[in-house]
């Protein structure tokens, strides 16, 4: 018997009993089978078109005011998909509901869109506080997925050190006023270079700026972002 197969194939087991307990359900319409059923993945629409490259906003026809206004660190941003509709329903199934299992299916969609390659995946961190209440970061299961998914480590080199009310309550230019200063440094880089920052949702690009922004102080050369969902209009 090899001895480190066993953590393994005992997750596994776990895992397949679980899926056998709980199968998957659609967080939108709660069919069985799928995390989005075919129909309701029919309804999500995908990031990319029409967006700006660099922080993920709609372009309107002068170029990106987001980027002119606020980005002054972060290279570049992914998102699956557009905030809206049925992939509304899965964030807030695995940000509010417990929804952890999700994660794996979530992070496969994101390495389908092209993530820029880096030596390090960085979770967006939650404040200690937030951490405690919720019992897990929901972006942390998303870089751990990431990581296993495209064999780069992960580390959480970034510490949330004000603890904020929830920012769908704020006004967009009082979120980049919000976040700023709201994470430090964790931990060294060590030799990586280039960074991907990873998070659930990017609502305005300010917690993506304000990332990238302390490790590149870090010295960190790019910093790309990655996340499940981005809004197109904040
Ligand atoms: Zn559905
Ligand atoms: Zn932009």
């Amino acid at each position: 018997m090899v001895w480190n197969d066993e953590p393994s194939r005992m997750r596994a087991t776990l895992a397949s009993l679980w899926d056998l307990l709980f199968p998957p359900r659609c967080a939108s319409c709660r069919e069985r089978g799928e995390w989005l059923c075919a129909e309701c993945l029919a309804l999500c629409v995908p990031h990319g078109p029409g967006c700006c490259r660099r922080c993920g906003a709609w372009l309107e026809d002068g170029g990106c005011l987001t980027c002119a206004l606020h980005i002054r660190h972060l290279d570049s941003l992914t998102a699956a998909y557009a905030y809206e509709g049925p992939v509304r329903h899965l964030v807030h199934a695995l940000k509010y509901r417990g929804l952890t299992a999700a994660a794996d299916w979530m992070a496969l969609r994101m390495a389908a869109s092209e993530l820029p390659r880096a030596e390090l995946i960085v979770p967006v961190p939650l404040h200690p506080r937030r951490q405690h209440q919720r019992g897990y970061n929901q972006s942390e299961l998303l870089a751990a997925a990431l990581a296993r998914e495209g064999d780069i480590p992960t580390a959480g080199l970034l510490r949330r050190i004000r603890f904020e009310e929830p920012q769908t309550r704020l006004s967009a230019s009082s979120r980049w006023e919000n976040v700023r200063g709201a994470f430090e440094p964790a931990g060294e880089l060590g030799d990586a270079k280039s960074v991907l920052v990873v998070d659930d949702v990017c609502t305005t690009g300010a917690t993506m700026e304000e990332c990238a922004k302390v490790l590149k102080h870090m010295g960190a050369a790019t910093v790309h972002g990655a996340v499940f969902a981005r809004t197109l209009l904040a």
